[in-house]
């Protein structure tokens, strides 16, 4: 296949949005007992659900406002439905806690709380990269209460989100999953289609990026990004790699395949 050229704009604002970070120690949780953590991974029940992040309110609104103004300077058709959102945020000291509890909580239906007609999708995508600096940061530190290499499923033990990206291990050909919530990767079975358990396993290159494959599956048309690590020897940074990659999400949904992790507005 041949390539398609990458928007300049969509690294740039992902740029910026890689920028903003949490505070130190922004995101505390109860460290679960020994026999909780493991029910947990023998049930596979993500981090999220067993103890879930404390984030202090105030570092969250902090945060929700520098990403609403990266949004506003790179999406000025976005402008008017971003100021309806920061409008309709909860004012109140306890409104506002119960807010950030519930944006980390997988359950939790945010916009139906608000009570407001929002844009869903624009609100959608506010929150979520408003959440992810501390998603970042407590994916590091609870991501180390299970085995990681063990885990071996197809959703991300922190957060339960579907992978981003994957990347076969230089040597061993190993796989292992990346969330891009939490930034954490998890080794998951060579072949498969994580997305649906089908045991099927096709993929395609594309010229002069060699280093990639995109597996698909014909079963639930998912496809997965894919870093061949015997092509490569640098250490990567499958943040920056998935944003590089956009056009390979383009040629495998000119395929016909979905995008399994869709968070653009
Ligand atoms: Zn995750
Ligand atoms: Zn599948």
């Amino acid at each position: 296949m041949q390539k398609a050229s990458i928007p300049q704009t969509l690294a740039d604002f992902q740029k910026e949005f890689s920028q903003v970070k949490a505070p130190e120690n922004a995101v505390t949780f109860n460290p679960p007992t020994p026999e909780t953590i493991a029910i947990g991974e023998g049930k596979a029940i993500p981090l999220i659900t067993i103890c879930p992040p404390r984030i202090n309110t105030g570092d969250f609104f902090d945060v929700l406002k520098q990403v609403a103004g990266v949004i506003k300077k790179y999406k000025p058709e976005l402008v008017p439905e971003v100021a309806q959102i920061e409008a309709a945020l909860p004012e109140g000291t306890a409104e506002r806690d119960l807010f950030v509890s519930q944006v980390f909580n997988p359950e939790a239906n945010l916009l139906d709380d608000l009570g407001q007609d929002l844009p869903s999708e624009t609100f959608g995508f506010l929150i979520n990269h408003a959440a992810k600096p501390f998603m970042i940061q407590y994916g590091q530190e609870v991501g180390k209460l299970y085995d990681l290499e063990q885990w071996l499923k197809g959703e991300c033990p922190v957060c339960g989100g579907r992978p981003t990206m994957a990347l076969l291990e230089r040597d061993t050909g190993k796989r292992l999953l990346y969330c891009g919530v939490c930034e954490i990767k998890w080794r998951f079975q060579r072949l498969g289609c994580p997305y649906c358990g089908s045991s099927e396993s096709q993929f395609f290159t594309v010229e002069g990026m060699e280093k990639y494959r995109i597996y698909f599956c014909d079963q639930c048309h998912g496809y997965i990004k894919t870093i061949d690590g015997e092509r490569t020897s640098a250490a990567m940074d499958l943040f920056w790699e998935d944003i590089n990659t956009v056009q390979l999400d383009i040629l495998a949904m000119r395929e016909g395949y979905l995008n399994q992790q869709v968070d653009q507005p």
